[in-house]
């Protein structure tokens, strides 16, 4: 990752961040222009080739519609796929066995980008409806991907 990157990532239980995160969880409908916002302009500096840090570090939940449509295009049956890349964890939702994510090229991008999961095409999430009710999320977040850590930073300046 970019030393640039490196610098917008947050430390999720600093206190004062904690703190400016409940307080833009009371800005409860408002406060998803300013996300949206930010999100296009965040998106347009940072380059996500250049980052890779969620293939890296975390990985999607996988849904039986991802599984469905992935181990079609790979014509592999379903138990081969998930035998081969998933296991279930503690709350029963599919997840890579390891990461970094096996589907990650060494170039940063994505060997099934046309149909990878669900929750990559989401990821991080700063561009949906009432985003007040998943900062915990968005905080957790902002330790992994620079992009929300820039984001969150932009709409506490702007306080
Ligand atoms: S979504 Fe965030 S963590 Fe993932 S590659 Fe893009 S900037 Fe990096
Ligand atoms: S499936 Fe693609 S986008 Fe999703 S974590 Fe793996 S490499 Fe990243």
């Amino acid at each position: 990752m970019k030393e640039i990157y490196k610098s917008y990532l947050k430390d999720p239980n600093d206190a004062q961040f904690k703190k400016g995160m409940q307080q833009l969880r009371k800005r409860k409908k408002s406060l998803d222009k300013q996300f949206h916002e930010e999100h296009d302009r965040v998106f347009e500096e940072i380059d996500c080739l250049e980052c890779a840090n969620c293939c890296k570090t975390t990985g999607p939940l996988f849904t039986n519609q991802d599984i469905s449509r992935i181990s079609r295009k790979f014509k592999m049956k379903e138990e081969e796929f998930i035998s081969e890349y998933l296991h279930l964890d503690e709350d029963n939702d599919y997840v890579l066995q390891s990461t970094p994510c096996r589907f990650l090229n060494e170039d940063n991008t994505c060997f099934i980008y046309d149909f990878r999961p669900n929750a990559c095409r989401e990821y991080p999430h700063t561009d949906r409806k009432n985003m007040y009710q998943i900062m915990n999320l968005t905080r957790k977040n902002a330790s992994i991907c620079p992009a929300v850590g820039r984001i969150v930073d932009k709409i506490l300046e702007s306080v």
